[in-house]
């Protein structure tokens, strides 16, 4: 269990002390007011054959107004499931004092606190922050003083349950389960249920080195989709399956984000690790948002530096 409670609380509807020492609480039903920021021309290296394919050949610059700054987390903010470094802090924090961020990934609101939002310090401006644990399923603003949600979208306790069974079942059929694990294989997300084979806190390189080449994971992915039809069944971290409703990937929650504040396609651009076709990031990419791959936090803030130059250095 990571040091923060706010999942706890939230289920209870009251405002605690995360481990970032920001509250948390709930806020149902409220719309969310529109990014404020002004629009922000940006030059930007078009090197990279993702982001533009429809580009003119030998245009070798672009401006674009972008509003919002949209990052994937895991191996791109941080490595798997570990905190954010300071000099990633800076860049978040810098940015955040001009324009919209949101930070969108499959894991929960206790990843997000632990990793990045305890780490911004208490100078940071988090008023432009928009956080879309599970894929948006769920999205928080600090608003108040307070971690706020807007809305959260559950699963059924029916539709929790058949998933747990069917991963379990999945895993003990296939040869998965382990007399010992590092913390529970089964994660309850509200929005998501996630099978994690070693337990949720793996060390990193246990991790890789348990699914090289992705098939043990795609046969538990196939096992559980074919006993779920109801749901979607996906390929998660490297050692883990997420359950959710059907459709929910990151262009669900860009979609979300791009309704609740009204911004367009062409106003956002997208930092991620896994834009290739099997790669999580790649419905971004699919549904048309400008994207830049990078390789790692270090690149991310060489590669922000470069797009958003003397916003963030
Ligand atoms: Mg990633």
């Amino acid at each position: 269990m990571p040091p923060s409670s706010c999942r706890k609380r939230l289920l209870g509807n009251q405002i605690v002390q995360p481990s970032s020492a920001r509250p948390c609480t709930l806020s149902a039903g409220r719309i969310p007011s529109a990014a404020t920021s002004l629009k922000y021309a940006i030059s930007i290296e078009s090197s990279d054959p993702h982001r533009h394919p429809a580009r003119p050949p030998g245009l070798s610059r672009i401006e674009r107004p972008y509003r919002l700054a949209m990052f994937d987390l895991d191996g791109t903010l941080a490595p798997s499931k570990e905190a954010i470094s300071p000099a990633t802090a800076r860049m978040l924090c810098a940015l955040l004092s001009a324009i919209d961020v949101c930070i969108i990934s499959g894991g929960g609101f206790e990843q997000f606190d632990t990793q990045v939002l305890g780490r911004l310090g208490e100078s940071c401006d988090l008023r432009r922050l928009h956080v879309m644990p599970t894929c948006g399923t769920r999205y928080l603003r600090w608003e108040g003083g307070v971690w706020t949600e807007i809305y959260f979208e559950r699963l059924t306790s029916d539709e929790k349950n058949r998933a747990i069974e069917v991963l379990e079942g999945g895993a003990a059929k296939l040869g998965f389960r382990r007399d010992a694990t590092w913390g529970p294989t089964i994660e309850d997300r509200g929005s998501q249920v996630t099978y994690s084979a070693l337990g949720q806190h793996a060390p990193a390189d246990v991790k890789s080195a348990w699914d090289p080449d992705n098939s043990r994971k795609e046969s538990l992915r196939q096992y559980a989709a074919e006993r779920l039809p109801e749901l979607e069944v996906k390929s998660g971290g490297s050692t883990s399956i997420d359950v959710t409703r059907r459709g929910i990937d990151k262009a669900y929650g860009a979609r979300k984000l791009m309704a609740a504040l009204g911004l367009t396609m062409g106003e956002i651009l997208f930092f991620g690790d896994r834009l290739d076709p099997q790669g999580n990031d790649y419905p971004i990419r699919a549904m048309g948002i400008d994207c830049i791959e990078v390789h790692g936090a270090e690149d991310t803030i060489a590669k922000v530096a470069k797009v958003f130059g003397g916003l963030v250095s």
